[in-house]
């Protein structure tokens, strides 16, 4: 009988596996993927926003607060990519402008350092924007961040403070006992006396399996554009456009933690929660709004493009809360932007919720906040790479030109806590095949090493999600 399954393993579920990790709980975690943080995580503008969206009275803006001071401790402590960065929310009329002030008016109640720039202070605070801007609005409250990193990390920590990680386990139903709930999956049926519903763009589903039916997804997708880090040095700020008429935050231009420049997202109707498709209207129409607000970009220099869909409900804010309909199942629900800023306030939540529900939360003496290092040899010094590689020769063989990705490096992230079983995944653990060329050099290579550190043929490794197969057999006997 397990405490608690986690249903969803995105920064959401994550955060909350992070968090009762430090209790004596039995802890479980279902995803239907073949990797962590596969879904929405891995497909978002990964900034830690300031907080001066949220209305004051949303259960989004204290848990924005919160989550981006405790995101800090988190990548301090578990060395995930995070970087500060002044945010920019820039106007180009009068009408803007009023946005402008409202959003400053919403910082100010929300507690977030803000001002508002006129056109002077503006360029200089951002050179690369268009001089046609009148103003803006700005906050050095916010940071771009390694968003699957961030996930991952904390997965790792759950994980190695001994929950239980189930990989491509797909919930289909949930069965209410007496005293515990059945949770019936793909793989078999299992216990538990808690479950928390973190399933991103299929919550209301999960919910709906224990008689909750109050929540309807209403997804939204959004484009991006990935640049080459050519593009990346031209700004030093993320630079938002005013909000839509829906709330959405208007289309960005900003940095990577890796240095790239993205450019997007719409906010587009999907036609399910995994929708991830891009459309060349869309795509179009983001090129104009970038080169309005950054007339520099040179979109000669895209590498990729990419979508991920807004797990949104019809209630416009998170729903977290016990389930009216079963007090033994917790939503995550609703976990829309700024739910990457938010997940480790959201995971605190969590286990308050599971406590004001009756699950004793004892302390663990034995919960070590921590994981392995990442070794990034392209940041090390001359010395260091040098001894690192007089130790293990592996770190001395480039495989990811783009990138500069070893042997070694890709060695560690198969390695890691978390296995990484599909190309893809051991991308997002060290970047081999991020670059330039998109893999197209040591893809490869990388299918290699994770056929022979795991003992699996390479037909049976994924490009990406299961089925995705590269090799499907021999051509010649
Ligand atoms: C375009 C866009 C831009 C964004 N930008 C930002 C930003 O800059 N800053 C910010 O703070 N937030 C941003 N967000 C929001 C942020 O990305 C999300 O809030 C966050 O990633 C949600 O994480 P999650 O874990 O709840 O969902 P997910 O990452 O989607 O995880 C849910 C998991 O549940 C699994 N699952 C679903 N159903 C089942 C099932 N039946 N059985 C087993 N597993 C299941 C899925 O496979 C998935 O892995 C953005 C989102 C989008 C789409």
């Amino acid at each position: 009988m397990y405490d608690v399954l986690i249903i969803g393993c995105g920064v959401t579920g994550a955060a909350a596996a992070y968090t009762l990790a430090r209790y004596d709980l039995k802890v479980g975690i279902i995803e239907r993927f073949n990797d962590v943080a596969c879904a929405t995580t891995k497909a978002n503008s990964a900034i830690m926003h300031a907080g001066y969206d949220p209305k004051p009275e949303s259960r989004m803006a204290p848990l924005n607060r919160r989550g981006i001071a405790l995101a800090k401790e988190i990548c301090d402590k578990l060395h995930v990519e995070y970087k500060p960065m002044q945010s920019l929310v820039i106007a180009f009329n009068e009408h803007d402008m009023e946005e402008v002030r409202a959003l400053y008016e919403r910082g100010l109640k929300n507690g977030v350092s803000v001002k508002v720039l006129d056109h002077d202070e503006l360029m200089k605070a951002e050179p690369a924007i268009n001089p046609a801007a009148i103003g803006a609005l700005w906050s050095d409250d916010s940071a771009i961040i390694n968003p699957w990193e961030f996930a991952t990390a904390m997965a790792e920590v759950a994980v190695l403070n001994g929950a239980e990680l189930m990989l491509s386990t797909k919930v289909e139903n949930i069965k209410k006992n007496a005293d515990s709930l059945t949770v019936v999956t793909d793989k078999g049926e299992l216990e538990t006396r808690y479950v928390i519903n973190a399933a991103g763009c299929h919550s209301a589903d999960i919910a709906k399996m224990v008689g909750d039916d109050r929540l309807t997804q209403t997804n939204m997708s959004g484009q991006y554009f990935v640049l080459d880090k050519a593009e990346g040095a031209k700004v030093n700020s993320v630079i938002f456009r005013c909000p839509d008429e829906n709330g959405f935050k208007g289309i960005l231009v900003a940095p990577t933690v890796h240095g790239n420049l993205i450019v997007g997202p719409d906010a587009n109707p999907a036609r399910d929660g995994d929708d991830v498709r891009t459309t060349s209207d869309i795509l179009t129409m983001l090129k104009a709004r970038g080169l309005e607000s950054v007339p520099s970009i040179n979109y000669r220099n895209i590498i990729r493009q990419y979508a991920g869909v807004r797990p949104t409900t019809q209630i416009k804010d998170f729903t977290i809360d016990i389930s009216p309909a079963c007090d033994r199942m917790i939503n995550l629900a609703g976990m829309c932007s700024p739910g990457l800023s938010s997940a480790p306030a959201v995971g605190e939540e969590a286990a308050r919720l599971l406590s004001a529900s009756g699950l004793k939360l004892r302390a663990k003496e034995s919960f070590k906040d921590e994981r392995p290092p990442v070794v990034h040899l392209a940041s090390m010094s001359a010395d260091e790479k040098r001894a690192l590689i007089a130790k293990n020769p592996a770190y001395g063989k480039i495989i990811c030109r783009c990138e500069t990705v070893t042997e070694g490096e890709i060695v560690d992230a198969i390695r890691r806590p978390i296995t990484p079983r599909s190309i893809d995944a051991v991308k997002r653990r060290c970047r081999a095949g991020m670059g330039r060329c998109q893999g197209g050099f040591c893809s490869p290579r990388v299918h290699e090493l994770i056929s022979r550190e795991l003992g699996i043929p390479m037909e049976e490794i994924p490009l990406d999600k299961d089925g995705s197969f590269i090799i499907t057999g021999k051509t010649k006997a």
